[in-house]
């Protein structure tokens, strides 16, 4: 790299940890912005206006505070891995959102802008979903909050998605079908968008992850810091900070969230797990920073997939949540400043570290999850002996239906398992 360069990266990283990223426009560097049609700009401005007056405010503060703490179940549990531990040679650590309200980091997302949407005097809320997760998540938190809450989500997710459909119509929500595009989370996102044009004053879009037109990617991800702020201070009262900190990324809130209170530990090595699906083909993968190129997706200039021509890629994961073709402008820059390193792990290593959570630490992770778990299994085997801190993003029950494709072959009949077990 020329010293220009490096230069150049080190006062970006500077500016990000003084606050002075996403910038004005919402720039992470060259990344993030507003490529919005000019229709939606009145309804972006009165979003940013709200959320840089309202997160700082000690009554929206507080009234965020008490609901992660008495509803999402805040501080979730910094939970040693010693079995784990043992077989990798490494001492690890989980940062437990699988045991948060609903069963993932999402809810730190949902809830807050739920209360946001109230603040601003919404009087309902539109959401977009792909697997399923984001929706259940905010059917919950408007119900909490008491706002009616439609959710889009393409009718392939639909079909494929069904127990999450019925949790989100359970918990109040509208769910809405989308059958534009290629009927999945990106069309969902487009039309969720469209909605929140043509009602700008009385509809808040709450949008799922940290990506999108600023100020979605910053007010996410001061909503899921919460994560990091919390796994360094529990750590701390044990141990020196960790080594090493692996968090799964789809469009990345889960990883912001908990890499943000480190960016300014030097020490501390960041890594991003995204998924390699079955293989290196466009397509194959959902490796966004690991193989894509600039490009414009969903209102922000980010790291996304697309061929020679121009077109957006399928992609393919094995879990549903890392399975979208952009990625957060955070991340790209992240990325591009060398301070994140971004790794894949395949469809079958997750399966595989997904197997070995549950048969040394009794924990089920999320599929997406898993990710995170195998690309920080193969840093152990070459950094013997350090201290790795890996965001358990959720639990894996929702990925049952999937899993049972793959089953684990030690069920046995009554006669074998009194063999087995003598
Ligand atoms: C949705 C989801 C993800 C991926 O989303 P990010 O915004 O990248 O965090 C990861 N883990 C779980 C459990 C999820 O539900």
């Amino acid at each position: 790299m020329a010293p220009d360069e490096a230069a150049q990266h080190e006062t970006l990283l500077q500016a990000l940890l003084n606050g002075k990223l996403p910038d004005a426009e919402g720039r992470f560097g060259p990344f993030g912005g507003r490529y919005v049609p000019e229709t939606l700009m009145p309804a972006i401005n009165r979003l940013t206006e709200g959320v840089y007056r309202l997160l700082p405010e000690k009554a929206f503060k507080n009234r965020l505070g008490s609901e992660l703490r008495d509803w999402v179940g805040r501080p979730t549990s910094l939970t040693p891995a010693p079995r784990l531990s043992k077989e990798w040679g490494a001492e690890v650590w989980f940062k437990r959102e699988d045991l948060a309200h609903t069963g993932a980091h999402k809810i730190n997302n949902a809830i807050g802008q739920a209360l946001l949407a109230e603040a601003l005097g919404a009087t309902r809320i539109v959401a977009e979903t792909g697997a399923g997760q984001h929706g259940v998540a905010s059917a919950a938190a408007c119900a909490r909050v008491g706002l009616p809450c439609v959710v889009y989500m393409g009718e392939i997710d639909v079909a494929r998605q069904s127990p999450n459909v019925d949790r989100m119509e359970r918990l109040g929500a509208t769910v809405i079908p989308v059958t534009s595009g290629d009927c999945t989370l990106r069309a969902a996102i487009d039309e969720a968008i469209r909605d929140w044009v043509s009602d700008p004053i009385e509809t808040y879009y709450l949008l799922g992850s940290a990506v999108g037109p600023h100020p979605y990617p910053y007010l996410v991800r001061e909503l899921q810091a919460v994560i990091g702020h919390e796994a360094r201070a529990q750590i701390r009262k044990y141990a020196d900070l960790p080594d090493a900190a692996f968090a799964c990324v789809g469009g990345g809130s889960n990883a912001i969230g908990l890499f943000y209170a480190f960016l300014a530990d030097e020490n501390v090595q960041l890594f991003g797990v995204e998924a390699g699906g079955r293989g290196e083909t466009l397509g194959d993968h959902s490796a966004t920073l690991s193989a894509g190129r600039p490009g414009v997706l969903h209102g922000a200039h980010s790291m996304l997939l697309y061929d020679d021509d121009g077109q957006i890629q399928e992609t393919h994961s094995v879990s549903a949540g890392l399975d979208y073709p952009g990625v957060g402008p955070e991340h790209s820059l992240l990325k591009m400043i060398g301070r994140v390193e971004y790794v894949t792990a395949s469809d079958s290593e997750a399966l595989d570290a997904l197997a070995e959570c549950c048969a040394l630490e009794g924990i089920l992770p999320a599929l997406e999850t898993a990710h995170a778990i195998a690309g920080a299994r193969r840093w152990a085997a070459s950094n013997q002996g350090t201290r790795i801190l890996i965001g358990l993003s959720g639990r894996g029950d929702k990925d049952m239906p999937i899993l049972s494709q793959y089953p684990v072959g030690n069920r046995r009949n009554g006669e074998e398992a009194v063999n087995a077990a003598a």
